[in-house]
């Protein structure tokens, strides 16, 4: 008997009608012979309706109030699942975080799962039960609850699924998989058939929004297999692993796009030891993740320092740097919310050559202004107006044929 860990998210259990489809999804893999653990995602918009409800009383919501209100949306889900399949004569129980073992640290609203103890979920298999975990949730030592960041619930279904050794994480979702471009910019897109975890990380970094990267950097970590697919149709979905043959396919196999990127130029700052770690230091410390990073040559000694920021933390990231700035003499400390990223991302990109080259002609062909440019062994990113992202795209996936598997 193998063990399957289905994970079910927001749009795929949005109503009544919804939780009864998923309900029979779930019967039938434990029909099929499986054992079957589920992680429910909240209905709909439920969080964020939470969260303006909280906002609506008061100006900054109490931490630790704040996730156990965000953590009752997945409660109410994975109930309803378990009385769905009840009504349908099979039997189901539901856990919250905290019961399923899920043990965090103490960083509400974005706290790390530290361990598992899922002696509780094992109980429940053994007596036969569909277990239903509500996602995006855990438990701190001092049985406070904590949440996991949005989109939680995908790192509760791969954490879950390699804690309990199963063979496979299914990631349940309103697409029928990942997309090698964003099939609303590019009619022409299609869902991938396989995709290797190097990859999938750098598309749900740099934009992919269909997977959260925690979920497939645990996935890697675990060698846990992890299909993406949708919860509407029978379409056979991603398949997200470490067996996708990295060198064959010498190409491009995805685009990903962002316009979440707030930049910040700090002008005219002495090159010497120390001055990094003094502005980069305090953004750390402020939990303001900092993507790219780009310090020109410095002539006599002095050299300007850019990097970015997601958009949403821009505001408060000048707050930090401003002062930093003044004190180590800098001239001016500039920003910009008008940007965006366009990336091209393949495991066959390594140790190639031409890739970016040609990135580069094609933007220019259509006068497309590359400000930034970041790369790794099998991505190249490159930051340009907001405006010019969609154009980009496009163009981009004609001159790379990513169409031709
Ligand atoms: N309900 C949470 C959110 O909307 C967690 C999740 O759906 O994964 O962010
Ligand atoms: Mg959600």
């Amino acid at each position: 008997m193998s063990l399957i860990v289905q994970k079910y998210g927001g749009t795929s259990v949005a109503d009544a009608g919804c939780i009864k489809n998923v309900a029979r999804r779930i019967a039938r893999t434990k029909d099929e012979g499986n054992q079957v653990v589920v992680v429910a995602s909240a209905m709909g918009d439920t969080t964020d309706e939470l969260i303006a409800l909280a906002d609506q009383l008061s100006e900054k919501p109490d931490n630790r109030e704040l996730d156990v209100l965000l953590s009752t949306g997945e409660v109410v889900t994975s109930t309803l699942l378990a009385m769905a399949l009840h009504s349908m004569g099979y039997p189901a129980i539901s856990l919250s975080g905290a019961q399923a073992g899920i043990r965090t640290d103490s960083t509400y609203s974005r706290a790390r799962i530290l361990k598992i103890e899922p002696k509780r979920v094992v109980r429940e298999l053994e007596k036969g039960n569909i277990v239903i975990v509500a996602g995006f949730q855990g438990i701190t030592e001092d049985m406070d609850v904590t949440t996991l960041g949005r989109g939680g619930s995908d790192t509760t279904a791969v954490a879950l699924a390699a804690s309990l050794g199963a063979k496979e994480c299914q990631i349940y979702t309103d697409v029928e998989g990942v997309y090698n471009v964003d099939p609303r910019l590019v009619p022409e897109a299609k869902p991938l058939g396989e995709i290797h975890y190097e990859e999938m990380l750098e598309l749900a970094t740099y934009g992919a929004k269909v997977m959260h990267p925690r979920a497939v950097e645990l996935g890697e970590l675990f060698n846990i297999p992890i299909l993406v697919a949708s919860s509407f149709n029978e379409s056979p979905g991603t398949l997200i692993h470490g067996g996708v043959a990295m060198e064959v396919r010498n190409k491009v196999r995805s685009i990903a796009h962002n316009l979440d990127i707030g930049k910040i130029t700090v002008v005219g700052v002495p090159d010497r030891p120390g001055i990094a770690a003094s502005i980069f230091g305090p953004l750390a410390k402020a939990g303001i993740s900092v993507d790219t990073i780009v310090q020109n040559a410095s002539i006599q000694g002095i050299t300007d320092l850019t990097f970015t920021v997601f958009k949403s933390d821009l505001a408060r990231a000048m707050e930090v740097v401003k002062p930093i700035a003044a004190q180590i003499g800098s001239s001016k400390c500039a920003s910009d919310d008008t940007l965006g990223a366009v990336s091209i991302i393949g495991t066959g990109m390594q140790n190639t050559t031409g890739f970016a080259a040609r990135m580069f002609n094609t933007l220019s062909e259509k006068k497309i202004n590359i400000q930034l440019i970041t790369t790794s062994e099998i991505r190249i990113t490159c930051i340009i107006s907001a405006d010019q992202v969609k154009e980009a795209v496009r163009v981009l996936h004609h001159a790379f044929e990513i169409e031709e598997e």
